[in-house]
Parts: C-alpha cells; sequence; structure tokens
C-alpha cells in the first residue's frame, strides 16, 4: 500500500473522529475526550491536509469551525462572523505569531483570559438587548435570548441608546459551580459543560437557577455619522465599561517587548482564577491593522489563542467502584495507580455515572489520562490504552447494604432506597459536621468514622447526646480528655448556627444554600412554616411560582418534608436545640460588637475566605447588620468578592460604599 493512499483513509478517518466529537462538545456538552487529544486529531487532519492537499474533503471539519446549532431553537444569522481562533500550547508558537503579524516592537497586543464557558453573543438596539445568540456554525446561531435574560449580569439595556453586538462569554465560577452541583447532588462534571447545557435548556426558569455569568471579550459597533470609528481593540473595550458592559478580568494591552513577560505573568496567576481558564488569547490592539491582515477560511490573522496545558496525569486504573453518597446516590469511581496531580497525590478519580463508563470505555487495566481543575475533584478524561480486564458491569444492589438499587426519576442515576444504609447514614454525618455546613470543631470524617462504627452517632441528633458517653469516649483508643472536651465545646457551639446553615447541612435533596436562601428570601423563615406550606394542596405550584425553584426541587420539597423519617429527624434535631427558624439578626449574639447595625449589605462575587458567600453574610448579620440580595438605594454597602459583576456597576453608580474581602477581614476584627 502506498504511502498516500494510507494518508488519504486517515484522513477520512480523522475527519470522521473530528465530527464526532465535534458533536458531543458543542451540541450534547459531554465530551468523552479531553480538549487537548481533540487538538491533537485536529492538528494532525490539518497537516495531513497540508501535505495532501489533493486528498482534503471540501466539506472538511477543518474548514468550518465546530457548531453547537441545536434543533429547539430558531435560528438567527449573525451580523458579524463569529470566528474561532487558531491555538497553539506552545508559548514559543505564540510569539511567533506575535513576530510575523506585529509590524515592530512597539505595537500593542491585547492580552485576555480565554474562559471556558459558552459563547454568547448579544445584540443591542438602541441600548435594548435585542437579542442572544450562541456561536452555531459562525455564521447562523441559536437564539436563546429567553435563557440569556435569567443570566443575573447581563445587561437588559446600557446607560447610552447605543446599537452594537458584544461578544462574550457564558461562565460559571468554580464556587458557583461548587454549591450549585452540590444541591443538585454532584451530577455535574464541570462548570464548562454545565454553562454551556445550561443555555440550551428548554426551561428558562430552570436556566434562572443556574448561577451563570456573562463578560464580554468583543464588540463591534456600525459606522455611526458624527462619531469616530474606536481605533484599537483597547479604546473599543473601554466604551463597552461606559455603557455597562460586564467585561472580562485583567485585559492587559501591552508592547510586543513585553509580551513574553506579560503571558508568564498571567500564567502565574492561572491557578488563582475564580472561574475555568483554558488559555490565553493574544490579538493585535490595532483595528485598522486587523482589517489589512484579515482572516484565513475561518479563523482571523490577527488573533490566536494560547492554551494551557491541562494539569493532567497518566496512569492505571486498578479498580471501578461504586460508593453510596449522603443522598443514597451511587456513583463509580476508578481507583488508581497513585499519581502526582497538581501538587497532590491522587488514587482515586470520579467516573460521574454509569453513562460515562460507557461514553469513556474505561475498563479494569485501562491506561488513563486523569485531569484536574481547580477545586473540581479528579476526573478520569479519556483511554489512552484499553485495558484488559473485564467490561464493567453496573451493579444492581447496594454496595453497602445489599438493597436493590433503583433509577432516579428522570435522571441516569441509581439511588439506594434505603433510609437505613450504613454508608448513607455515615456520609450525611459526615457531610453535617463538615466546616461548610455546621462547621463542629473536633468532628472530622475520622472521627465520624469511629463515632459511627462504635455506634455512639448513628442518626444526626445523636450527636447531641453525645455528652451522656463523655467517660467512655474519653477512654477511646486516640481520644482522651482534651480531644472530647474540644468535640464536645464543638457541638455545643454548633446549636448557634442559624437556620439557612442548619437546613442545607441536614442533606436533604436539592437543597442546599442557594435553594435555602431562594426559600428565607421568599418569607419561608422557619421549618414550621415550609412545613406547614408542604401541607397544602397545591404545594408544589406555590413552590414553582417562586424564582429559582423548578419542578425538580419543588418534588424533592414536597416529598422529602412528607416523609415521616425526616420530619422525625427534624423534630428530634429540633429537640436537642438546633436553629430552626431565622432569628432577628440585632439579637443573635452579643458576643459579636454590633458594628454593622443600621446598614444594609449586598455580599456577591467569590472569596477565599467565605465559601460559600452565605458565610459572609452571616458575619453581617451577626453584627447586626442586615443582608440583601440586589443593589438599591437602600443598600449601604457591598462586599465584593473575585468577578463582582454588574453589582459592582451599579454600586458604584449609586454611591453605595464597596468593600474588598482584606477590608472586610479587618472590619470583623473591630471590637467596637
Ligand atoms: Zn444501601
Amino acid at each position: 500500500m502506498s504511502e498516500s493512499i494510507t494518508a488519504k483513509d486517515r484522513m477520512r478517518e480523522l475527519e470522521a473522529e473530528v465530527r464526532k466529537h465535534q458533536d458531543l462538545y458543542y451540541v450534547k456538552h459531554a465530551p468523552s475526550i479531553s480538549d487537548r487529544a481533540f487538538d491533537r486529531l485536529y492538528a494532525e487532519l490539518q497537516q495531513l491536509e497540508r501535505d495532501y492537499p489533493e486528498f482534503a474533503s471540501p466539506d472538511s471539519p477543518t474548514r468550518s469551525v465546530g457548531s453547537d446549532l441545536d434543533n429547539d431553537f430558531p435560528k438567527f444569522t449573525h451580523t458579524i462572523p463569529v470566528l474561532s481562533l487558531g491555538n497553539t500550547y506552545s508559548t514559543a508558537e505564540a510569539l511567533a505569531w506575535a513576530r510575523k503579524h506585529l509590524q515592530n516592537d512597539q505595537e500593542v497586543v491585547d492580552i485576555q483570559w480565554k474562559v471556558d464557558g459558552a459563547t454568547l453573543v448579544l445584540y443591542y438596539e438602541r441600548g435594548v438587548l435585542k437579542r442572544a445568540v450562541t456561536r452555531g456554525s459562525g455564521q447562523v446561531g441559536d437564539d436563546v435570548t429567553a435563557n440569556a435574560l435569567t443570566i443575573q449580569n447581563v445587561p437588559r439595556k446600557l446607560k447610552k441608546p447605543e446599537t452594537l453586538v458584544a461578544r462574550g462569554e457564558v461562565y460559571m465560577t468554580y464556587a458557583d459551580f461548587e454549591s450549585f452541583n452540590e444541591t443538585m447532588g454532584g451530577v455535574y462534571a464541570n462548570p464548562r459543560n454545565l454553562s454551556a447545557g445550561s443555555l440550551k435548556h428548554k426551561k428558562s426558569r430552570e436556566v434562572a437557577r443556574r448561577p451563570l455569568r456573562w463578560a464580554a471579550f468583543d464588540a463591534s459597533f456600525p459606522e455611526k455619522k458624527g462619531r469616530a470609528r474606536p481605533k484599537s481593540d483597547r479604546v473599543r473595550l473601554e466604551l463597552l465599561r461606559e455603557l455597562g458592559v460586564p467585561l472580562l478580568p485583567d485585559n492587559a494591552f501591552v508592547p510586543g517587548t513585553e509580551l513574553e513577560q506579560t503571558i508568564q505573568d498571567f500564567e502565574k496567576r492561572r491557578d488563582d482564577m475564580p472561574m475555568p481558564v483554558d488559555g490565553l488569547v493574544l490579538k493585535i490592539d490595532d483595528l485598522d491593522r486587523r482589517e489589512i491582515l484579515g482572516a484565513t477560511a475561518n479563523t482571523p490573522r490577527w488573533a490566536t489563542a494560547l492554551k494551557f496545558e491541562p494539569e493532567v496525569a497518566e496512569t492505571r486504573v486498578l479498580e471501578i467502584e461504586v460508593a453510596v453518597g449522603r443522598t443514597g446516590r451511587v456513583t463509580p469511581r476508578a481507583r488508581l495507580e497513585s499519581v502526582q496531580l497538581a501538587g497532590t497525590t491522587v488514587s482515586y478519580a470520579t467516573l460521574h455515572n454509569a453513562d460515562q463508563i460507557g461514553r469513556l470505555g474505561v475498563r479494569v487495566g485501562s491506561f488513563v489520562r486523569v485531569s484536574k481543575r481547580g477545586e473540581i475533584i479528579p476526573a478520569v478524561e479519556e483511554v489512552i490504552e484499553v485495558g484488559d480486564g473485564p467490561e464493567f458491569v453496573y451493579p444492581d444492589k447496594c454496595p453497602s447494604c445489599a438493597t436493590t438499587l433503583v433509577r432516579e426519576p428522570e435522571a441516569v442515576d441509581w439511588l439506594c432506597p434505603n433510609p437505613e444504609c450504613p454508608d448513607v447514614l455515615l456520609n450525611r454525618l459526615i457531610f453535617f459536621c463538615q466546616r461548610k455546613q455546621m462547621d463542629i470543631a473536633g468532628m472530622g470524617e475520622k472521627i465520624c468514622r469511629i463515632l459511627f462504627e462504635r455506634g455512639f452517632v448513628r442518626r444526626l441528633p445523636d450527636i447531641y447526646s453525645l455528652h451522656k458517653h463523655r467517660e467512655e469516649l474519653e477512654s477511646l483508643d486516640g481520644f482522651g480528655q482534651k480531644s472530647v472536651r474540644i468535640l464536645l465545646d464543638g457541638i455545643q457551639t454548633s446549636l448557634e448556627r442559624p437556620f439557612r446553615r442548619v437546613l442545607p447541612s441536614l442533606g436533604l435533596r436539592e437543597l442546599g444554600p442557594f435553594v435555602t436562601d431562594v426559600l428565607l428570601r421568599n418569607g419561608y423563615h422557619s421549618i414550621q412554616s415550609i412545613q406547614k406550606l408542604v401541607k397544602k394542596k397545591g404545594a408544589r405550584d406555590i413552590l414553582e411560582k417562586i424564582d429559582g425553584i423548578g419542578p425538580r426541587t419543588s418534588q424533592a420539597i414536597v416529598d422529602q418534608f412528607r416523609d415521616p423519617g425526616v420530619l422525625e429527624l427534624i423534630k428530634d434535631l429540633k429537640k436537642a436545640g438546633l436553629q430552626f427558624e431565622e432569628t432577628a439578626p440585632a439579637q443573635d449574639n452579643n458576643q459579636y460588637p454590633q458594628i454593622f447595625s443600621g446598614q444594609t449589605w449586598c455580599v456577591t462575587g467569590s472569596f477565599e475566605s467565605f465559601h460559600p458567600r452565605e458565610l459572609a453574610m452571616e458575619e453581617v448579620q451577626k453584627r447586626g447588620g442586615r443582608t440583601v440580595s440586589g443593589i438599591s438605594g437602600k443598600t449601604t454597602h457591598l462586599l465584593a468578592g473575585e468577578g463582582a459583576g454588574s453589582k459592582l456597576k451599579k454600586a458604584q453608580e449609586l454611591g453605595v460604599q464597596v468593600v474588598d474581602e482584606p477590608e472586610f477581614l479587618k472590619l470583623l476584627k473591630k471590637k467596637k
């Protein structure tokens, strides 16, 4: 067989592969290989097309951008093409691109984070948002305006009646993703897929629940009489800012001589970014020069993407196990030959669900690539070499209690329905005591396990009778007087945690901090008021009318609060002295100086010390302040974390005092 025939076959093969993965990525939001692996296939095809142009298909996927078009949405033809960028993983190649296209080494290059989300183009006419369209094929996109309108920081109106098209990215911060995913029982793999999937959701009410954000990276203004066209990207972005359009953080504009250093500076900050970023975008700043440079078939010459090597490691799958979580959900995971990844030793990676195992084709003995991004747990990204182990058969019985598993309604997951399942009880206990929940000092995972195994604690209320067993506990191996005192003090202190903390700590399905906050904001200040509601006939409808509560959540709330087991749990915890009612902040606790008394605070963005941000709101309340979810004329302070966005703009407009995290921490230390 001649070399060229082999090349031709390989090209057809690659075309099919690339198409398949584009579909999984853009349309199904469930990629089965890493971006890196995809880029390799794509580059190989491009190279072959350069070497054997005679075999290149006229409709090769390299000649168009991957399409996210979906039949469920009306189509809209973009008034400006939404191009995709050429990319490289090598800084040297990115610098070579700059050398090739810059006129001299003083010419300015824009550097932006390449946020890993989904592109969304907003069309404004005379200052009013008319249309929001996905990138689609680059020429034609899906009109998802109704969904875009639910994104909190998408401006419906600009500050001036301008007509413009703003290209931007929809994304989710890690903090928001984690807390949302937590309430959903951890079914989502990563913020990118969830963001992209949310944009195409059929119910806007459901989209509204998802903590999406949008930021512009580019715009175009139509020609207008009496107005000079912006000459550079820098000026254009500044115009956007003045109009109230949220921008990506950290945009830099540097001469060619500083490009390399600036790239290094960005790379150092990569892990500190509050949202997923997968690289940098480099663009020629001068807009006239962009026109001269033009574009190839589908990528502009005046811009390129420098992608980051993802933090990945390759290792072998020793076993595929399933574990039962606190909600009874059964999740598969791979036990791995230990490997170093992003500074930690990794011996397990999640496989998400049964479907994902099938998609990846993973089995025992497989050599796999695992990745870890931000705070997300490691995941198996792709199979490099299929193993020799048997195909994995999903168990039909609970690995903990052997009860027959049931399929979760409308979902891909399996559940253990046994309320007394030991693993469910233990994981519920561990969850309840965690720092992010009731924060019980001295009761970390290890202690929880010992107390559970020794039979001291089975159900959550048992925690609050542990003091009756002080002497027995003190005699336990590795406990002693001191650690028992810390433990019992920690338990006592947890009785003061406010209702907004107690409710999500119960570990009920769908009832995380986000839904709790929604309920509180809508007047359900106590467990009693929720129980009263659930008894009503149209309870589900009443709940679904609340912004931020979808059908799945309302069903879960009604089901669980009618469940005798849950009701008994609440009754017993109430008896133990836990807070099941939101107390008025002023009378909360006199150990805190009431320095915020009379003030109204809005908290937005993500924080290092307050995670989830409700914790910061609690600090305000404990000190006599009120917290609100939106900025109005009555708001006195805005606590702005990373990625504060539109609320920050609004606060500045209204003259609301803006406080950042370090300043806030200082305030909290104040005695009077
Ligand atoms: Zn079980």
